[in-house]
């Protein structure tokens, strides 16, 4: 990540940047611990259920589920989409945080 202050690259652990001092913000952090959402788990459900939306409402993205249950997932496209997107790890949680490997 990037110190906001300065732009200096510092390492994700990181609760103050070496550059210039400023104290780093680390909330986003500590939320996607507490409540993120398992990754293995939306992408099981987004396989076996992703045509109902399943996925959808396990991660908190209650109104997107609803679309995806009514349209049966756009017709299989747009849950392969969500498939493909928990995959690369860019699939999103209903609050904006990434999905968290628990293995
Ligand atoms: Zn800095």
């Amino acid at each position: 990540m990037f110190c906001p202050n300065c732009g200096n690259e510092v390492s994700e652990n990181a609760v103050i940047c070496v550059k210039c001092g400023v104290a780093l913000k680390r909330q986003s952090k500590i939320v996607e611990v507490s409540e993120g959402k398992d990754w293995l788990v939306t992408l099981l459900l987004c396989f076996f259920l992703g045509y109902l939306g399943i996925h959808r409402f396990y991660s908190g993205s209650t109104g997107i589920g609803v679309a995806q249950l009514l349209t049966l997932g756009g017709c299989g496209i747009w849950a392969l989409i969500d498939f493909i997107m928990i995959l690369c790890d860019s699939y999103k949680d209903g609050n904006g945080n990434p999905l968290v490997r628990k293995n």
